[in-house]
């Protein structure tokens, strides 16, 4: 059987376990090694000094109370260097930090959007854009944070929890196995929070995602939107998926309250406790259990050091997590590989003739693997011909023209370019000798001249883009802009009309000097008049066309009874084939089709 059986390798939508993230993330991270060594180096330096601190504020409590003036600015000293030791660095610590953080978003970003931009044409057919962009910029921040700044507190709160841990048993175990008891309903409170706003955040992203998509929408399809007046309706439609949002939002806000409040007061009951039986301790010296006032002082900073540091560890687990999430569709754009590659393979010789040919080819879409758009294709369009293709509309022209372009590749049989497999081509090579126009005209949001010169990188003198504009047909219509060649055409070409982009896209093609044109309905979206222009500046390619082998799809049959071969598709399979008298003679679909189109010109002409 013929069917999409490839499969679309788009995405692989297994769950990434935080391991792997871990792994991936530090491989990612590891080409800035010296950055990430000079940060941990800074970062363990600092923590130190903050470690030792409440100590030495300690002695410095006690030399007060015993009016020793000697042991008190020894310890002063000690604190003066500790605090300015640890402010230079914390400060390097989160510059080191922060460049690493913004030098991987760098790469980053690039290496996404160059694995999005060699994607498949199939790959696109399955994506939708505004998904991808969010993947481009949320989730590439998102999968980062970790890595970089959280990595640091990360790093940072563990010491501070261990190392708070080990000095406070040190200075007192009894008080220690008491605050522990207390910490224990904390611990469960808020690992039961971070599980239900886990799963609250997860649901706004999606919401948010959908509202995104929306707004995208209905921004790209603007003038449809204002034609129908749908406006309310698009808000309708974002406010909803907002409003989704805003109610997690606020239900995850109330809980996190919540818990704060309530491990707020098993804090205070926490401290209330260490300063009586500490307090005690101090005021009752018992033999073994004696402590005195400074370490007391001491004991409660490293208790709040500890608190402090579970807390800031809480908040990166939940940060971790989400970051799994992100890098996993981050990371699975990334690993997926085109299945077409555009670079190896042969190089197109200069005098090679340039024919076309199908050999028993089958296409079938991978979005839709049901359907056979091409059945059984056998073709042979002669180097330096004119072949046409004709046909109801959805009958499968423009597909036969990408499976050209190699778009795709055929499901199966052979497509053959001057004699050779189009699949031995180099692909980025072979693109250079063929000229194409698409039914819908595409155009960048840069100037007339860029726009034509697109891909030629200035690589062409402005005698041969005047040239190229007045064989489209279209230098006398930019030269009437005031600002010429040098007109901004706006997003997607919206300042110009559909004949003066189709003229652009074709001033673009004959730029390029191709030998093989590809012109699909060039004029099937114009009025009259434009249509007329355009047909003018094709029928002069054609002229010419010793010098091009051209595949011309054509709505208007006017266009195509010079072609050297018609073929006519219809349902996905050649039904007709020859020029136009012996089609004509045949009296099958064509001559109809050319019958239906001579009563409607002369409707339009008589009615
Ligand atoms: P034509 O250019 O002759 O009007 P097409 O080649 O564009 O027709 O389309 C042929 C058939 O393939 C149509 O039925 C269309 O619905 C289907 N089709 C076109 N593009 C895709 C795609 N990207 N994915 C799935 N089906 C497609
Ligand atoms: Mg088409």
């Amino acid at each position: 059987g013929i069917r999409g059986d490839k499969g679309v390798r788009n995405e692989k939508e297994v769950a990434m376990k935080p391991t792997e993230y871990l792994y991936r993330a530090l491989k990612l991270a590891s080409c800035e090694w010296h950055l990430l060594g000079c940060a941990f180096t800074c970062l363990i330096l600092a923590t130190g000094s903050n470690l030792v601190t409440p100590v030495v504020t300690g002695h410095v409590f006690n030399a007060i109370k015993g009016e020793n003036r000697d042991e008190f600015i020894y310890n002063m000293k000690i604190f003066i260097g500790l605090s300015v030791g640890s402010g230079i660095f914390g400060s390097l610590k989160s510059l080191c930090f922060r460049l690493v953080q913004r030098k991987l978003s760098f790469m980053l970003r690039n290496r996404l959007f160059e694995g999005v931009i060699r994607q498949d044409i199939a790959f696109y057919d399955a994506s939708q854009t505004g998904d991808l962009i969010s993947r481009m910029s949320w989730d590439c921040n998102a999968m980062l944070q970790p890595v970089s700044n959280l990595l640091g507190t990360t790093l940072q709160s563990i010491l501070f929890f261990f190392g708070g841990l080990v000095f406070s048993f040190f200075i007192s175990w009894r008080l220690s196995m008491l605050a522990f008891t207390t910490m224990l309903p904390i611990i469960h409170l808020t690992s039961k929070y971070a599980v239900f706003s886990q799963r609250l955040n997860r649901e706004i992203f999606t919401f948010i995602g959908m509202a995104n998509s929306v707004a995208q929408e209905a921004m790209a399809n603007i003038r449809t939107v204002r034609a129908f007046s749908t406006e309310d309706h698009e808000l309708d439609r974002y406010r909803q998926e907002t409003r989704e949002a805003l109610h997690r939002g606020i239900r995850d806000a109330l809980a996190n309250a919540g818990t704060i409040f309530l491990s707020n007061m098993i804090d205070y009951g926490a401290s209330i406790l260490i300063l009586f039986y500490g307090g005690l301790l101090v005021i009752y010296p018992k033999k073994d259990r004696h402590i005195n006032i400074g370490m007391l002082y001491a004991y409660l900073r490293f208790w709040d050091m500890i608190q402090s540091s579970y807390q800031s560890l809480q908040g990166v687990m939940n940060s971790f997590t989400k970051a799994a999430g992100a890098a996993q569709r981050v990371l699975s754009l990334m690993d997926s590989l085109p299945d077409i590659d555009p670079n190896s393979g042969r190089l197109a010789e200069d005098d090679m003739p340039w024919s076309v040919e199908f050999r028993n080819v089958y296409f079938v879409y991978q979005m839709r693997p049901d359907f056979v758009v091409l059945k059984d294709i056998n073709l042979k369009m002669e180097p330096s011909e004119v072949c046409a293709l004709v046909g109801p509309s959805g009958c499968g022209k423009t597909t036969l023209v990408s499976l050209i372009l190699r778009y795709y590749d055929p499901t199966d049989g052979k497509i053959l370019v001057g004699g050779r497999e189009l699949q031995d081509f180099n692909l980025k090579h072979l693109h250079k000798s063929i000229g194409y126009v698409s039914q819908e005209t595409q155009m960048f949001a840069k100037t007339i001249e860029e726009n034509i010169g697109y891909g030629l990188e200035g690589k062409y003198n402005q005698s041969d883009l005047i040239e190229a504009c007045k064989a489209a047909n279209a230098h006398d219509f930019i030269m009437s802009f005031p600002s010429g060649y040098q007109t901004r055409i706006g997003e997607r070409g919206v300042r110009l009309s559909g004949g003066q982009k189709q003229r652009i896209a074709i001033a673009r093609m004959m730029l390029r000097r191709p030998k093989l044109l590809l012109l699909d309905e060039a004029t099937s979206a114009l009025d009259a008049e434009s249509e007329a222009m355009v047909q003018q500046s094709i029928d002069s390619l054609l002229e010419a066309q010793d010098r091009y082998t051209v595949v011309l799809v054509a709505h208007r049959l006017s266009t195509v009874v010079s072609a050297n071969q018609i073929c006519v598709i219809d349902k996905g399979v050649v039904s007709e084939r020859g020029n136009h008298e012996t089609l004509m003679k045949l009296e099958g679909t064509y001559a109809r089709l050319v019958g239906k189109q001579l009563e409607k010109s002369k409707n339009m002409l008589y009615g």
